[in-house]
């Protein structure tokens, strides 16, 4: 059966959490990193690369290329909070998911929980899921393989959306630059310029061997992708460590009675979720984000699997209350079930009641 995969990848992810939550450095020249001369950049904003700046680039060669590059330090929590609420869109839809980093991750929807048959529709709603959620975009590629899939997201970044059907793979794949095929650096690419190819194309014309004699493994490699040969499987993180669901509000909100209305309703979409997935839980944390982004969790772990929606409901209510209620605008709340299952309990959520961060 052929399969559907999808590739989904943040544009440009540091930078743009640093963009959307710091209005002053929309539209503008930014680069996560440290100004020292020491320092490395871990990530640039669009404006930034257009001066030729590029994540992993020397902070100090940087500067040189653009005499108004802002520097802001990075905030690892912030990427972390953006990539878990990704990581709940994705398990929206399946559980074959293997993330690749805090901001990419290869899905299989060959078979999903929308029973929804078209990959490319799945990739538009995660799509909107994903700004609904964060306020950030993604590019995604679909595709039968998991390298034609990596390499569509990345094709029209950024918020691209690329379908690379099997009647259309050997055409795009023949027309594909060398630098674009996964693994290629610039040595690699440098040693192909040499041997006169610089596209699929060009690739598809020597034969296996000598690939293999010229590159050894990554010959191997380099024929079977220029063919579109590519069976390796998404492989699903062993362990799915939290259920979650969230909302943000369209217009902040301080009215009690409105959040509670909220709560319910994000108690009841989580609920659901956990019967989806079949699993229970003994830890529910209430997050809640307020319209400064100070976000605070308030966490509770019972000792018998909470698996019923007056459950939910009742500690997520206790949790609102606990201390207090919310005491100014709130942006967002959300509930999300961990210690699932089996897993052990961890003495470490336990302790993390009235955990306060402030972003
Ligand atoms: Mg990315």
């Amino acid at each position: 059966m052929e399969r559907k995969i999808i590739h989904i990848d943040m544009d440009a992810f540091f930078v743009a959490v640093e963009q959307r939550d710091n209005p002053s450095l929309r539209g503008k020249p930014v680069v996560v990193g440290s100004p020292h001369k020491r320092g490395v950049i871990s990530a640039a904003s669009y404006e930034a690369r257009k001066y030729g700046i590029f994540s992993a680039m020397p902070s100090i060669v940087a500067a040189r290329k653009c005499k108004d590059l802002i520097f802001v330090p990075g905030r690892f929590h912030a990427y972390k909070e953006a990539s878990e609420q990704i990581m709940q869109v994705f398990y929206e839809y399946t559980d074959q998911v293997e993330p690749l980093s805090l901001d990419e991750a290869y899905l299989d929807v060959t078979t999903n929980k929308m029973d929804n048959p078209s990959a490319t529709n799945i990739a538009k709603e995660i799509k909107i899921r994903i700004k609904e959620s964060t306020e950030l975009t993604a590019s995604a590629g679909v595709s039968f393989n998991k390298f034609l899939a990596k390499v569509g997201s990345d094709f029209n970044k950024p918020d691209g959306l690329c379908v690379i059907t099997p009647a259309a793979s050997t055409k795009f794949i023949e027309a594909l630059k060398i630098e674009k095929f996964p693994g290629v650096g610039k040595v690699n690419a440098r040693k192909l310029h040499d041997l006169g190819i610089s596209t699929g194309k060009d690739l598809k014309k020597l034969t296996q061997e000598s690939l293999i004699n010229q590159f050894g493994k990554f010959g191997e490699y380099l024929f079977n992708m220029s063919h579109g040969i590519d069976n390796r499987e998404v492989i699903a993180e062993r362990i799915r460590k939290s259920i979650g669901a969230e909302r943000t509000f369209g217009e902040d909100i301080l009215d009690e009675a409105k959040l509670l209305e909220s709560l319910n309703r994000i108690a009841e979409i989580l609920d659901k979720r956990i019967k989806k997935s079949n699993s229970s839980g003994k830890t529910l944390t209430l997050k809640i984000k307020y319209f400064d982004f100070e976000i605070t969790t308030r966490s509770k772990t019972v000792f018998y699997p909470i698996s019923e929606i007056n459950e939910v409901l009742a500690l997520a209510q206790e949790l609102f209350y606990t201390p207090k209620a919310p005491f100014k605008r709130v942006r967002l709340l959300g509930l999300s079930l961990s210690n699932l299952d089996n897993n052990e309990i961890n003495i470490g959520d336990q302790l993390k009641l009235n955990f306060h961060e402030l972003l």
